[in-house]
């Protein structure tokens, strides 16, 4: 049955049950430190999965958007455009941001979440720097691209890759070749996605299970008006604030987008991580929801960046909360304040794990609420990410769709064909015909010897 059954769904079974064996483990309380399932399944065997996991996908991110951004700008060949698809791609994410988390003060000041509450907590919280938007802004420009690509600095990768594409068009015609060649990298680079989403049940399942063996259910109940409020915003953003904005702006299928995006979404549920989700996000929108690779290779890892409505969602909540359980009162001017630091906040810093409570330490700080207000929140963070950031990156998703139907960069066909994209899975079989073309050209003399010689 398992041989059977497509990707997604082999990935919501292998969820659920990591879902199933982590709760499992919890609530026996089978996860205790030392002990042989903490120390040997845990901490042993299912961590270096689970990292192995999340390195190979982080593995491609940076040659990706490298590769697909260079090749996307050469796409799309008019700069004047390109200003135009980046200026709305940027006001859109913005807009988004802002609606998020005015959804989420709304939410927070109508049920008054945390009045009256009282938490005794031990855990404390060391707010870590966040970097200073000036330098994040002085930053794009990478004095060095290399070490830009080896840090994964996203923003400064996004304007390399972009300045190489413009480049490439203004050299013209004799870089055909070389434009020829980098689609074809990007496409190799596409395969290894897909190589790598083979392995997602097992990846999926482990991180999962550890996720939930870890979870602090007494917390989680000790805290539920917070969580549930925050679920509550975070399903109300991006079912119905997002879909009636996806419909009105594009017309497309909701179903047909949320049936798509599952498999994204796993994903970053699964490593609380939207950069580590970018090669499967772009993935998605360009084999399967047709989005062309020139809109796309720009807006994705572009959201990823600086698109975290989830992550603005979390802030409103989490300054109303704590807000109340001090018993400060906050204004208009205050809520303004969350909002715009939110909003400003999502621009600097990269969606990898954790990175909201650095940007919430920021937001207090503005607004004058303790700072170590934040640890009583911090134990049950590690759900509340993974649930945010496949708020995150659905919010690229749609975005990233709204903008390439605006521009008529979008294939229809493929966006509504359910299929699409869908079955270029690597089942451990190389396409025969390849194998034989490739061997025909390394045995006719020329590429073999070489590699001999190399060999040699
Ligand atoms: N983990 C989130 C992301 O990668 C960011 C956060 O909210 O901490 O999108």
């Amino acid at each position: 049955m398992w041989k059977n059954m497509g990707l997604t769904g082999k990935i919501i079974v292998a969820m659920a049950l990591g879902i199933i064996l982590g709760l499992t483990i919890n609530v026996l309380n089978l996860n205790v430190e030392g002990g042989f399932i903490n120390t040997y399944v845990i901490e042993g065997l299912f961590a270096i999965i689970g990292k192995l996991f999340i390195n190979s996908l982080k593995m491609l991110v940076v040659p990706l958007v490298l590769i697909s951004l260079i090749c996307g700008v050469c796409g799309i060949g008019d700069i004047r455009l390109l200003g135009r698809i980046g200026t709305k791609t940027f006001f859109i994410y913005m807009i988004t941001t802002a609606l998020a988390i005015t959804t989420a003060i709304g939410m927070g000041v109508l049920l008054g979440i945390g009045k009256g509450m009282n938490i005794p907590s031990e855990a404390t919280f060391e707010a870590k720097e966040a970097p200073p938007l000036m330098e994040v802004f002085a930053n794009i420009i990478p004095a060095n691209p290399i070490s830009a690509m080896a840090n994964g600095d996203m923003l400064s990768i996004i304007f390399f890759a972009v300045l190489i594409g413009i480049s490439i068009l203004m050299v013209g015609q004799p870089a055909k070749g070389l434009v020829k060649s980098l689609e074809l990298i990007n496409e190799v680079i596409l395969k290894m996605v897909t190589i790598i989403m083979n392995l997602a049940p097992y990846g999926v399942f482990v991180l999962l299970t550890n996720a939930m063996a870890d979870l602090g259910l007494n917390l989680i109940v000790s805290l539920l008006g917070y969580v549930a409020v925050l679920v509550g915003s975070l399903a109300f953003h991006f079912f119905v604030t997002m879909m009636i904005v996806l419909k009105l702006f594009s017309g497309l299928s909701i179903k047909t987008f949320l049936a798509k995006m599952r498999e994204v979404q796993i994903f970053a549920f699964s490593t609380s991580s939207s950069n580590a989700t970018i090669p499967i996000t772009l993935r998605t929108v360009t084999k399967r929801m047709g989005v062309n690779n020139s809109v796309a290779s720009f807006t994705v890892p572009f959201g990823a960046t600086i698109n975290m409505d989830g992550t603005a969602i979390m802030q409103g909540t989490a300054t109303i909360f704590i807000a109340n359980i001090y018993g400060i009162d906050l204004g208009i001017t205050e809520y303004l304040t969350v909002i715009l630091m939110s909003v400003l906040a999502s621009i600097g810093t990269a969606g990898v794990p954790g990175v909201g409570l650095i940007m919430l330490s920021m937001v207090f700080a503005q607004v004058g609420l303790p700072v170590e207000g934040i640890a009583l929140i911090l134990g049950v963070d590690r759900i509340l990410d993974m649930l945010r950031t496949a708020v995150n990156v659905g919010g690229d998703a749609a975005v990233t769709t709204i903008v390439a139907k605006s521009e008529g960069k979008m294939d229809l066909a493929i966006y509504n064909d359910p299929n699409a994209g869908a079955k270029d899975v690597f089942d451990g079989h190389i396409d025969e015909n390849s194998e034989r073309e490739f061997s025909e050209v390394f045995s006719d003399g020329k590429m073999g010897s070489e590699y001999d010689d190399v060999n040699r």
